[in-house]
């Protein structure tokens, strides 16, 4: 009986492991789709300055629109995108789509905004970014430092070194470099003093917890501390309520992202906010 049980667990799964790779399969066939198909639109989500309470920049996030569907969140696509390296050619339309936007808003009299792009693992580590990232610079005559890439943490945990020449090529032209979901990798913290970066974004899942768990206050308050410490801008993410930002408010914290101050929305829709809320050009 054991051996028989045994046999059919293993058949259970066996079947299991086949339905999520035909799933995978499909999705990944989908996305290919998406991308020549133009289903996939970029929403943009201010950041606000702390002293001047004023957007001066907005992060791109990723969404897929599939015809008559509800919208797809990045998490359901991006980690397939990632496995497949689908997420290189995405990653690449991303970044021109929200270089081209930044540079339309220039053209409109807004004021200056940092275009904030986030950058995958295998972006990353792809021979070619410099150049890729300089092309579409070019193509789309969105200034050097107005663009902002945002990295993790897991990404320079092979080959320190060989991180250090890449962010130093990124950087040369006038790119700024942030350190997205700051406290959730494993990173060491001598990178932080090693590497040229320019600012730490805190994981919202520290920001989360301000109003009433002392361990994200006491982490918040060391990230400020510390960034300030390295010279370094810290921006809070996640930021939902007016107690969250007293708090950070009182411990110095330079930037805030969050549904306190706007959601992620498509450009049109922010451009009145936009209008009222961003820096004096
Ligand atoms: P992220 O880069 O850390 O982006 C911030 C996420 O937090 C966004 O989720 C945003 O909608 C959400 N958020 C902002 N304010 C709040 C708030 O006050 N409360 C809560 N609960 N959430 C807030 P989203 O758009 O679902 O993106 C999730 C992740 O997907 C991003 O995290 C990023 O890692 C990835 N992603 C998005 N767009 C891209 C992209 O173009 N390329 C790559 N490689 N990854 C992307
Ligand atoms: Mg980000
Ligand atoms: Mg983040
Ligand atoms: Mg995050």
């Amino acid at each position: 009986l054991a051996k028989k049980e045994g046999r059919s667990t293993y058949r259970y799964h066996t079947e299991a492991l086949s339905i999520a790779a035909n799933e995978r399969l499909v999705m990944e066939t989908r996305l290919r789709h998406a991308l020549t198909a133009g289903e996939f639109v970029l929403h943009y989500q201010p950041l606000i300055d702390a002293h001047s309470g004023r957007a001066v920049g907005v992060e791109a996030l990723v969404r897929w629109q599939p015809p008559g569907e509800a919208i797809v969140p990045p998490g359901k696509f991006i980690p397939i995108a990632e496995e497949t390296g689908l997420i290189v050619p995405l990653g690449e339309w991303v970044l021109r789509t929200a270089c081209a936007q930044g540079r339309a808003w220039i053209d409109a009299g807004f004021a200056p905004l940092v275009m904030a792009v986030n950058l995958s693992v295998r972006q990353f580590q792809s021979e070619n970014l410099a150049e890729v990232i300089q092309r579409v610079l070019e193509e789309t005559k969105l200034p050097a430092a107005c663009l902002e890439l945002e990295l993790t943490e897991s990404m320079f945990m092979e080959h320190a070194e060989r991180s250090i020449d890449t962010l130093k090529t990124l950087k040369a032209p006038g790119i700024q470099l942030a350190i997205d979901d700051f406290g959730t990798g494993y990173s060491s913290l001598t990178y932080l003093k090693r590497f040229p970066i320019d600012k730490l974004k805190i994981d919202q899942s520290f920001v989360r917890g301000l109003a009433h768990d002392p361990n994200d206050r006491e982490i918040a308050a060391t990230i400020i501390a510390m960034a300030r410490g390295l010279k370094l801008s810290v921006l809070a993410e996640g930021v939902e309520s007016e107690q969250q930002l007293a708090f950070l408010r009182q411990h110095g914290c330079d930037y805030y992202q969050g549904f306190l101050f706007h959601r992620p929305a498509p450009a049109k829709e922010l451009e009145a906010w936009l209008r009222e809320h961003s820096a004096q050009p």
